[in-house]
């Protein structure tokens, strides 16, 4: 599917931040593909009245284009908030009410994190949703931030916390649920930085649970309903899909949302927790929704053409009549995943497109990242790391990943660092024994064989030697630089000649 650039755009976007005891960081790259058609959703702050201290991360996989990917990643956040706002009402009450050891500062005043979303995007949603929309507070916005973002949360005097109360462009509704602010009493030490309690945490009943998840449900619907009936997509100009892979964080919970082929995970304990399973064609469920909608699974593929089952968009495979949106050749509903919270042990989520999935397992992800949060706790850094990983392990699609830390994440180790210097170091030494035992020039790619061949420790977990790869081609265009531009190496167009 699609075509592809004679060389790899290896640039990246990034973007991190922090806020609600969480960090985040995201990379982006563009790969071997013509277009970058993936987009994001970071949102360290839900920007709803109440919900200061939940989170939602995304990551939207754009197909034929990048339209919906786009939209999906400024606006379902919107979509689900404004799906049953009488439930976020009773949410909003009910953890205020039970104010959990687990809440952070709420009168941090840093900015939300929004890199996608333009200003007038909340403008432009249905009128008619007027009870929620009337709650989104317009003072956390960051309009049209579209690259590297980083927030420094803001502490302020508590004193200030009850201001927020009287904010003229907070409803009367919303107006209960600011209080949640002010029950600071059983919640935390903001000097420690750290939850002060080890208490169990609220459990959130079963009914609100449920209705959470109904609501996320109906806001992919809802959104998608909404982008067909947008001129570009009625008129059938514009025939472009996307995945969504989505997380929500509360106080308490975490929730994986799901439609298509992208995949997150949660780490907890050195353990994956929890995780979203791919919506294929080939899987039985999808298969007979297909079938019964009157379509084929053919080359692993819708009608043999998409290799995704589950999409917004994708208009052309939501046209067989009598039957409801969910009941089509590709469904645009999710499935969630979720589970309790657990501060001491949980560690981190990562959501990423399948660039990356398609040439890493879920373990070797997980332990790449624990690996590398013992060495670094700048998040940029390893969602790069990840990207060039998974380019020189051969991935030729768009990439995008985004990596949440929870308090309990691996901490930065001494020892840790010291043992990938001395990997780093004896990546060089190897490097230039190579070059000296040879008697003509040695190329790249003859280093990269011998290197691939020999039994290393040292590499990072779950990464291996592709984790050095680019280290290894570093070291040896210092070491052996070549006279003409044109001559010199990179990976990129290396790894096919790569023995692995
Ligand atoms: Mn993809």
């Amino acid at each position: 599917m699609g075509s592809f650039l004679d060389k790899p755009k290896t640039e990246k976007l990034n973007e991190k931040g922090q806020d609600n005891d969480l960090s985040f960081g995201v990379g982006a790259m563009q790969g071997w593909r013509i277009e970058m058609e993936d987009a994001h959703s970071s949102l360290t702050k839900l920007p709803l009245s109440g919900f200061e201290n939940w989170s939602f991360f995304a990551v939207f996989d754009g197909h034929a284009g990048g339209t919906v990917s786009k939209i999906a990643s400024q606006e379902l956040i919107y979509s689900i908030l404004n799906a049953d706002p009488d439930l976020f009402n009773e949410l909003a009450i009910f953890y205020s009410n039970k104010a959990t050891s687990t809440q952070q500062d709420l009168t941090s005043e840093s900015s939300i994190t929004c890199s996608t979303r333009s200003a007038s995007s909340l403008a432009s949603n249905d009128g008619n949703n007027t009870n929620v929309t009337s709650l989104l507070s317009s003072s956390t916005e960051t309009p049209n931030q579209t690259s590297t973002v980083d927030t420094h949360p803001t502490e302020k005097p508590k004193s200030d916390t009850n201001k927020n109360s009287s904010n003229e462009t907070v409803s009367e509704s919303s107006a209960s649920i600011l209080k949640t602010s002010e029950i600071a009493d059983e919640i935390l030490d903001i000097s420690s930085n750290k939850p002060v309690s080890t208490k169990p945490l609220v459990n959130l009943t079963d009914d609100l649970e449920n209705r959470l998840k109904k609501a996320i449900r109906q806001g992919f619907l809802n959104l998608d309903d909404k982008l067909r009936h947008m001129p570009e997509f009625e008129k059938g100009e514009d025939k472009s899909g996307s995945t969504a892979v989505a997380c929500l964080i509360s106080p308490t919970h975490v929730y994986l949302i799901n439609c298509g082929d992208s995949r997150a995970l949660v780490s907890s304990d050195n353990q994956i927790v929890l995780c979203t399973y791919d919506h294929k064609p080939i899987i039985p469920a999808e298969r007979e929704r297909i079938h019964n909608a009157g379509g084929s699974v053919m080359i692993q593929r819708v009608n043999g053409s998409l290799a995704v089952s589950r999409a917004l968009g994708d208009f052309d495979y939501k046209c067989v009549e009598n039957r409801g949106p969910c009941e089509q050749l590709v469904s645009p509903e999710p499935e969630i995943y979720s589970r309790e919270r657990s501060y001491e042990k949980d560690q981190f989520v990562v959501l990423a497109c399948d660039g990356i999935w398609d040439v890493m397992s879920n373990e070797d992800l997980k332990d790449f990242i624990n690996s590398r949060l013992k060495v670094t706790n700048d998040l940029v850094k390893i969602s790069n790391e990840v990207l060039d990983m998974c380019l020189n392990k051969g991935s030729r699609d768009n990439m995008s990943i985004i990596i949440v830390t929870f308090p309990g994440a691996p901490k930065v180790l001494q020892n840790e660092i010291d043992k990938d210097k001395i990997c780093n170091e004896k990546i060089e030494n190897r490097i230039k024994e190579l070059i000296e035992n040879s008697n003509t020039r040695i190329e790249f790619s003859q280093i990269l064989q011998s290197i691939s061949q020999e039994k290393w420790d040292e590499f990072p977990a779950g990464g291996g030697f592709y984790a050095k790869q680019y280290l290894i081609e570093e070291i040896y265009n210092r070491l052996a630089p070549r006279h003409n531009e044109d001559d010199s190496i990179n990976s990129s167009n290396c790894y096919f000649n790569s023995p692995l």
